[in-house]
């Protein structure tokens, strides 16, 4: 075990998009003693993906073997360009249809591999501001 057995380390699956950098990590910090993070494009496309879901449930036996990992935060975000981004969708409801759609398939998949996962899902909301992107995780179950 590489890590402080006290620390209640969770799993956070985000896109590799910079707009959501470090926002996002330090949302779920100020939550969590730390986080291992699944950054890749299209955050849990690949793991929904048939031919890479196995690379990616690896990650989550990973994290918990190593950290002991307590939980797992799944995100998708609003106008992620492995989707197309948000002008592929007719509107807005739309694309987070989408999104929680995955993220549901996302929560399954996992499931079925690690029944005693607690999970959260969010929606991230990003906006463009005088300061810059800002990214505002939403609650979704
Ligand atoms: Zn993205």
């Amino acid at each position: 075990m590489s890590s402080d057995p006290n620390k209640k380390i969770w799993l956070l699956f985000d896109c590799l998009d910079w707009r959501l950098h470090p926002q996002l990590e330090n949302h779920f910090l100020e939550r969590h003693d730390g986080c291992d993070l699944c950054i890749t494009a299209g955050s849990l496309k690949g793991l929904i993906e048939e031919p890479t879901r196995a690379y990616f449930l690896n990650q989550i036996e990973i994290s918990k073997k190593l950290h002991n990992c307590q939980g797992i935060i799944l995100t998708m975000h609003m106008d992620c360009g492995a989707y197309g981004g948000s002008e592929s969708f007719k509107d807005k409801e739309t694309e987070i249809e989408h999104y929680k759609n995955i993220l549901e398939q996302a929560k399954t998949i996992i499931l079925s591999a690690y029944p005693d996962t607690t999970i959260e899902k969010y929606i991230i909301e990003l906006e463009h501001s005088y300061v810059g992107w800002e990214s505002k995780p939403i609650y979704v179950g």
